[in-house]
């Protein structure tokens, strides 16, 4: 350590420029780099960065990330999306207190709705599958698969057969 590291070290307060330990002084160690300020660093923190301490440079300093982004306001179409958003839905809401199948119009009644505005909605639903045609009523209830169709057909035509749906297997 020659007088001018002593003068880093004495102007450092004795003290790591990362770490700001003040733990064997004497054998810090000065970092000179040609973009910024000597760097005094203790032996620890040597050993982990080397010759490139992480503390501010003062010629090249990082400007203010992001200081000229400017903020995103509200756009005026999500404040009419949030004005145009629908009621809690009537016609869900009547469909749950129908049991079985209904038609457009008893839809409609228990909704509150015209039949027009029922008939598309339920058309919209059964696209979705939450509603489903049974003949020219609709039904909530989710429709049997064909493989379930096939077996109670199958089981229709079959007296003395019993046939074992899938259960949990029981070991
Ligand atoms: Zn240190």
């Amino acid at each position: 350590m020659n007088a001018e590291d002593l003068t880093e070290i004495e102007r450092a307060g004795r003290r790591c420029g990362v770490c700001r330990s003040q733990r064997a002084w004497r054998r810090f160690h000065i970092v000179r780099r040609g973009d910024r300020e000597p760097v005094v660093v203790c032996g620890s923190c040597r050993a982990r960065f080397g010759e490139d301490p992480p503390v501010a440079r003062t010629s090249a300093p990082a400007p203010a990330p992001a200081a000229h982004e400017p903020p995103s306001p509200a756009t005026p179409r999500e404040s009419e999306h949030r004005r145009a958003k629908p009621a809690p839905d009537r016609l869900r809401a009547a469909l749950s207190e129908i049991p079985g199948t209904f038609s457009t119009a008893m839809a409609a009644r228990a909704a509150g709705l015209s039949n027009d505005k029922t008939l598309t909605r339920l058309k919209d639903l059964a696209e979705r599958g939450d509603v489903h045609r049974v003949g020219n009523r609709w039904s909530t209830e989710s429709p049997p698969s064909d493989l379930a169709a096939a077996i109670d057909r199958l089981e229709a035509r079959t007296s003395n057969l019993r046939i074992v749906r899938d259960r949990a297997r029981v070991s």
